[in-house]
């Protein structure tokens, strides 16, 4: 492989495209990572690690007022918001200096630039053109806004994680993973929050159970959601707030929503524009996701992708892990298969979700006949702190031969719960093996191992 620079050539220094680097580099490969912006990608510099210590931040405010059922007084509190913003990037920056040394401790060259791919085996970045016998594209994905008169006006998921100050009155367009986020987020920190959502319910595709009760807890903490209403146009007022307009399924009856910033939470791309990919071959689907085989390979034969550029399951952990099955495919002589079976996940609204497997309506139509076991109670914390805020767990079970297949939680620490819960799925434990096993008392988790009653059949519409 000596007539090439490299070995293998990465374009997007991100979750994947970092791990299967750092990885390659480390079984002997010359490695290179070409990246436009900084080291660390979504996740780290634009997603779930700013996102996640967002909630922490606002959380507090429940939690001092939850104190005084406990005998606490708090006195008065407030956000300095930038000195927030600040501690926040501060950590950002820390990881973006670890992501850049563990690459450069594992031999990897990075490259700063934008990559352009020039041919099945050549890399252009800043003029200087690079050959590799694999070239890698592990370029992420981007919001994806409608194109509606004033869209301009809109934040992304970006552009809200430097938010310089809080806004009064914030309006939300979506109702996935980041719209609910961002809604429980600003909530708890006392900016009025409108979720502006087109379907009938939150978090499409989440078991229905979870859906309603999001949306029973999300009201609960004032959060108004305008279910199927559409924004028609943004505009800046006179007084120099945003006025949406907005109307219901069938736009009959538009009104104004008056709003200081509104956040555009509609889902994201592949980003794979101007990449030069589908100019030697490589394929796109309509949406602009690279299409890849079981073993991440492109329609070129040196060409590979992982995370969400491929769109398949946009979760960072699932980037790492198409990395890591890549690069024991290449360089280690160890064809590995991803297995996108029984992925947990979580959505990180207040409260939030912990889910794995099959939905109550997915293990439905799989299976046929199932058991389903639910459990609503009201968290030890909240007999004291007197706030009204229900857990809900639920297990569906496969009734012929009693396989716990899917597992879901809404309450606090349910993604923390149902981490572990996943690998007693990925065992393919039974409910008789949940039964036998002792609860840790006193806790919420104790409930997935005492769950007695099957829920009666009505339960059990196709939902
Ligand atoms: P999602 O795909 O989760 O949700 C998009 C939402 O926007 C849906 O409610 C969708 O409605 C709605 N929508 C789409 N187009 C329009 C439109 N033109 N007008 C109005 N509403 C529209 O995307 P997100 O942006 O929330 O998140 C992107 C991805 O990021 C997720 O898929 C997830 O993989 C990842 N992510 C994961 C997190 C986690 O693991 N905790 C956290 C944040 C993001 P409808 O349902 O009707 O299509």
């Amino acid at each position: 492989m000596a007539e090439y620079d490299f070995d293998l050539f990465t374009i997007g220094a991100g979750s994947g495209g970092v791990r299967a680097s750092r990885m390659a580099a480390s079984m002997g490969a010359r490695v290179a990572v070409a990246e436009e912006s900084r080291v660390g990608g979504t996740c780290v510099l634009r997603g779930c690690v700013p996102k996640k210590l967002m909630v922490m931040a606002s959380h507090f405010a429940e939690d001092f007022a939850d104190a005084a059922g406990f005998g606490w007084s708090v006195g008065p509190t407030s956000i300095d918001w930038p000195a927030f913003i600040a501690t926040k990037d501060k950590e950002l920056e820390r990881l973006n200096g670890i992501y850049i040394r563990l690459l450069r401790d594992a031999g990897v060259t990075l490259v700063e630039g934008r990559a352009v791919v020039i041919d099945d085996n050549t890399v252009e970045v800043a003029g200087r053109r690079y050959t590799a016998h694999r070239i890698l594209i592990a370029t992420g994905g981007w919001p994806s806004l409608p194109q509606i008169p004033g869209i301009e006006l809109a934040m992304t998921s970006n552009e809200i994680l430097d938010l310089p100050q809080l806004p009064k009155r914030l309006a939300i367009v979506g109702g996935g993973y980041i719209a609910v986020e961002f809604a429980g987020i600003f909530a708890a920190l006392g900016v009025a929050v409108t979720l502006v959502v087109r379907g009938d319910t939150l978090l499409r595709g989440f078991d229905q159970d979870l859906r309603t009760s999001l949306a029973e807890e999300m009201a609960k903490k004032g959060i108004t959601i305008l279910h199927e209403t559409k924004v028609g146009s943004i505009e800046r007022c006179a007084e120099g707030d945003l006025s949406l307009r907005i109307g219901g399924a069938l736009e009959t009856e538009a009104e104004d929503l008056r709003v200081d910033a509104v956040l555009y939470a509609t889902g994201r791309k592949a980003n794979t524009k101007g990449l030069g990919l589908p100019e030697i071959g490589v394929r796109l689907d309509e949406t602009g996701a690279i299409v890849v085989d079981q073993f991440s390979r492109s329609a070129v034969e040196s060409i590979y992708a992982v995370g969400d550029c491929t769109d398949r399951v946009n979760l960072t952990p699932v980037a790492i892990a198409e990395a890591r099955c890549l690069v024991e495919t290449l360089f280690n002589h160890n064809p590995t298969v991803m297995d996108y079976t029984g992925i947990p996940s979580a959505v990180f609204s207040q409260p939030p979700i912990g889910t794995v497997g099959l939905t109550e309506a997915e293990a439905r139509k799989r299976y046929g006949e199932i058991d389903v076991y639910i459990s609503r109670f009201r968290p030890m914390r909240h007999t004291l702190s007197g706030r009204d805020e229900r857990t809900m767990m639920k297990l569906v079970v496969k009734r012929d031969d009693q396989t716990v297949v899917g597992c879901h939680m809404i309450g606090a620490d349910s993604p923390e719960i149902v981490q572990g819960l996943a690998v007693a799925l990925k065992c393919g434990a039974t409910k008789a093996q949940f039964d036998a096993t002792i609860g840790i008392h006193p806790t919420a988790a104790e409930e997935f191992v005492t769950m007695r009653e099957k829920q009666p059949e009505p339960h059990a519409v196709a939902r």
